[in-house]
């Protein structure tokens, strides 16, 4: 297995902690490796030796960016960077090409989804390449439970209304028994 899908180190050294220069808030260290793979070629040769950092604010257009004041936004970037989506397609998962939709279908027709339960069983086989697939160069499977538990809530939520418009229903009825035996139905 790579070690992109194990726990993140405890203590971050103080200079890996840079502000994108975009929106102020402070990104993940991202290794070379992720961006070497995931840049676009023509946009290779504007990487450095400096450190870089992933910017996860979702409405920034900078997806990453060094102390040097080097920045790559979305265009440069050969893959969608799901954080940064809201339309389809919204990747959750790049090893196994999991998307928000198909978690969001699972969910709504059949209540569960088996995403992450499937990309589980391929991270244990060592079949992920979280860092050269990944544009944050870490695991995908967080992002996959979070995008599972947001659809099931949406379920949940529809459900409620579901019941709530039947208990309505049921109120209309006993209105209408109410209304008098001269009623005609
Ligand atoms: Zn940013």
């Amino acid at each position: 297995m790579s070690d992109c899908c194990k726990a993140p180190g405890e203590s971050k050294r103080q200079e890996d902690q840079l502000l994108c220069q975009q929106c102020g808030y402070k990104g993940q260290p991202v290794d070379r490796t992720t961006i070497d793979a995931l840049l676009k070629p023509e946009s290779l040769s504007q990487v450095n030796g400096s450190q870089y950092a992933f910017c996860e604010t979702p409405s920034c257009p900078v997806v990453y960016y060094a102390a040097d004041g080097t920045q790559l936004k979305k265009e440069q970037v050969r893959v969608r960077v799901g954080l940064k989506e809201t339309e389809d397609p919204v990747p959750a998962c790049y090893c196994f090409g999991v998307t928000e939709r198909m978690i969001h279908e699972d969910i709504q027709g059949t209540g569960r989804s088996s995403a992450s339960a499937r990309i589980r069983a391929e991270v244990k086989e060592g079949n992920c390449r979280c860092e050269v697939e990944n544009p944050s160069g870490r695991c995908c499977l967080g992002e996959v439970r979070q995008a599972e538990k947001r659809a099931a809530a949406e379920r949940t939520g529809r459900d409620q209304a579901v019941a709530r418009s039947r208990g309505k229903e049921i109120e209309d009825a006993a209105i209408c028994q109410d209304s008098g035996p001269d009623r005609v139905y």
